[in-house]
């Protein structure tokens, strides 16, 4: 059966990934609707390729280019926010493919919910910041959640998609970044240029410095122990640099199960989109010959404390994973805007956590507020830090 996908994110790493699988099997997937931020030149090409029904832009300004660039075809234009909404909203929708960066994302990943679409997600923040209400919403409306992330889309093939109550254990691996070698008291100088060079994977910059900072694994962890039910004792991560091994899951007779393949997010995003099927590879066939050594360390810890923070965050729960994200989002931004430098990451994302006393969520609308909150609290913490400084 075909299946029908509003794409979010299309203009990113993982939405340009997603099309290229699309263009293999125009028989078994439809774009029906296409998203992005800001990039309207990208979303305008991609449209007149892929003959989408509908097409978002969440920023308002380049309204009239886009409208412009699609004007002798019967696409559908929307801009701002709502517009992501009605995108996964259109009658014929299935299969919504989040792969919009950070908090952004959540409201339209939560509606696609509401609307019993299947999800395949990339868009790791909003389980992290949103995990209860979000998986509760998953269970209430009966909807297939299928993950993208390369590590959990091992663990959930390990697993066979099945939550398995045999599981005792998940170990996430992780790259280490390009600084897991690094002096510790050279972090200090490390530069937007060289965090952005992450050695096995191609991805968007947030992502490249949360790889960096281990904040992406920290995240990872949260969205393991929601999307597979383990408690966070039980999910192990382990230092693996060449990225073959995505994850491994250990059954309670002791038993460990591995996926492999080279790195690339052509292979999970086509596992999401086909499953319960397997299609033929998007990549050359894997090949432990060609793959030499595997080696595994320990995190370093100390070196990374984003690691720590965001366990902690996840430990603690409630609005906690959602001050954390805020307070790393605007971080990241700042970082790669050279206002703050590498190792003020985690400090700034630490102080933010000590600003705010936890408290249950019930309402994503709860979480837009404390979002809000948290950016606003991390801003004026730089704005502080900067202004002592001179
Ligand atoms: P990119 O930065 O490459 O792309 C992000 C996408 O989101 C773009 O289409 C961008 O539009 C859009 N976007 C950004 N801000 C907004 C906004 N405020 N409203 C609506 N759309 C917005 O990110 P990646 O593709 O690397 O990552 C996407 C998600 O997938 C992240 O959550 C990441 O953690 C996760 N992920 C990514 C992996 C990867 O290999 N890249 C691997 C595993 C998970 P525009 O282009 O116009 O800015």
């Amino acid at each position: 059966m075909i299946k029908n996908i509003a794409l979010l994110g299309s203009t990113g790493s993982i939405g340009q990934n997603t099309l290229e699988i699309v263009r293999k099997y125009p028989n078994r997937l439809k774009i029906k609707a296409l998203t992005a931020g800001n990039n309207w030149q990208l979303l305008a090409q991609q449209a007149l390729e892929f003959n989408p029904e509908y097409v978002a832009l969440a920023s308002t300004k380049n309204e009239a280019d886009l409208k412009a660039a699609l004007a002798n075809t019967n696409i559908k234009i929307g801009t701002g926010e709502n517009a992501l909404i009605e995108a996964v909203s259109l009658n014929n929708v299935d299969t919504v493919l989040a792969a919009i960066v950070g908090f952004a994302g959540l409201k339209p990943v939560m509606e696609a919910i509401a609307l019993k679409r299947r999800i395949c997600l990339a868009n790791k923040e909003t389980l992290v910041v949103a995990g209860s209400i979000f998986m509760k919403a998953i269970k209430e409306n009966k909807v297939d959640l299928l993950p993208v992330d390369s590590e959990h889309s091992a663990i959930f093939q390990c697993l066979s998609g099945l939550n398995n109550p045999n599981l005792s254990k998940i170990i996430i691996t992780a790259s280490g970044g390009p600084f897991k070698d690094f002096p510790t008291e050279k972090l200090k100088d490390v530069t937007v240029e060289m965090a952005l060079k992450h050695p096995n994977w191609n991805m968007g910059g947030k992502i490249t410095i949360d790889s960096a900072t281990l904040m992406n694994k920290g995240l990872e962890v949260i969205e393991a122990h929601w999307l597979f039910g383990a408690d966070y004792e039980d999910i192990d991560i382990v230092i693996h640099p060449q990225s073959l091994i995505h994850s491994l899951i250990e059954y309670s007779d002791g038993s460990v199960i591995a996926q492999l393949g080279w790195p690339d997010m052509k292979l999970p995003i086509q596992c999401a989109l086909s499953w319960p099927e397997r299609w033929e590879p998007p990549l050359k066939a894997f090949n432990l010959l060609h793959a030499k050594n595997m080696t595994f360390f320990e995190p370093r810890f100390e070196d990374f404390p984003c690691l720590k923070l965001a366990i902690k965050a996840g430990k603690e729960g409630g609005i906690m994973p959602c001050v954390l994200n805020a307070a790393n989002e605007v971080a990241v931004e700042a970082f790669l805007n050279n206002i703050i430098t590498f190792i003020e990451i985690p400090q700034l994302i630490e102080t933010t956590l000590h600003g705010f006393n936890n408290a249950e969520v019930k309402s994503i609308d709860r979480l837009i507020e404390i979002d809000y909150k948290a950016r606003i609290f991390a801003k004026s913490m730089i704005k502080a830090e900067k202004k002592s400084a001179v």
